[in-house]
């Protein structure tokens, strides 16, 4: 993060924000820059690359499934916004630990003990140990006795949009983003790199929630896509992960995801659609009408 404040102090911050009597390595200073930058940077990652997807990518015809809530997207938004101000607090005590030197992140490829190579395993090695740690802290957050406490709220939404991927508790949230903050206080990291594969996890977020389920066939076993992510909103207790389907395997809570199987939600809406069961707005006419569907899991 010491890059991104540099940039931010050099342009923004010394000339025209902070006295001149404020020190640029000031720790109070820090922590206020590293706030301020944190939560445009999370805002902007969220809503720029979340209306991307929504607009180019995102399949309307699943806001028509009879599980999309009523101005689900407003509320996506809202949940999402609300809770990353507040994920941003125990974040900056990290990056200002990281900021201060504590971390092993390094400035330039001749600092790696493997050059370039080192670069291409430590990506490599960084995916592997978010992938599994946030496979865990995911399992452990359905833990009933903590489940209602601080993950249920990312589970409201059955038909997840763009939006909901940011659309996390405060507790959760953190949690889940805190095997990326861990990696360069554990293992070297090249900070550009670092940089890289934090607007990458932002994008590969929202990826698995955009209802875009194509996977190229090979990959369909091994990497843990948007098709997949679908059935934990749907299906709750399968495909924890995160980029791979490594540790749903090895964990038994793989499940081949409905959306390959033709059976996914926008099938759903088709056959709806096909029998004449959707109302205007998209719901069912029994939901229309005040009845629920049946065959909903809720917990
Ligand atoms: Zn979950
Ligand atoms: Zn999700």
């Amino acid at each position: 993060m010491d890059l991104v404040l540099n940039v931010a102090d050099r342009y923004v911050l010394t000339p025209y924000v902070y006295p001149a009597s404020w020190p640029e390595d000031g720790a109070l200073r820090q922590i206020l820059s590293l706030l301020v930058v944190t939560n445009l940077g999370a805002a902007i990652l969220y809503l720029g690359l979340g209306a991307i997807s929504y607009f180019f990518i995102f399949d309307h015809d699943l806001m028509k499934h009879p599980h999309f809530l009523e101005n689900q997207v407003l509320r996506e938004i809202k949940y999402a916004m609300t809770s990353l101000p507040w994920i941003s607090v125990p974040t900056v005590a990290l990056f200002f630990a990281e900021v201060r030197g504590y971390s092993k992140l390094y400035d330039n490829v001749g600092d790696s003990p493997l050059g370039w190579p080192g670069l291409f395993l430590s990506m490599i090695s960084f995916l592997l140990f978010t992938d599994m740690c946030i496979y865990w802290i995911h399992r452990f957050l359905h833990h009933k006795l903590i489940y209602k406490l601080f993950h249920k709220p990312h589970h409201i939404w059955k038909i997840p949009t763009p939006f909901a991927s940011h659309a996390f508790h405060p507790v959760d949230g953190f949690l889940q983003g805190l095997p990326y903050h861990i990696y360069p206080f554990l293992f070297p990291l090249h900070k550009v790199l670092y940089l890289l594969l934090y607007v990458f996890v932002n994008i590969w977020t929202i990826s698995i929630h955009d209802g875009d389920y194509r996977v190229p066939d090979t990959l369909t076993s091994v990497i843990n896509g948007s098709a997949h992510h679908t059935d934990h909103h749907l299906f709750f207790d399968y495909n924890y992960g995160q980029y791979f389907t490594l540790w749903d395997r090895l964990g038994g809570s793989y499940r081949h995801p409905s959306a390959l199987m033709g059976k996914g939600p926008l099938e759903v809406v088709r056959r709806l659609q096909a029998e004449g069961k959707l109302s205007g707005r998209g719901k069912t006419k029994e939901h229309a009408s005040g009845h629920t569907q049946n065959g909903r899991k809720d917990e």
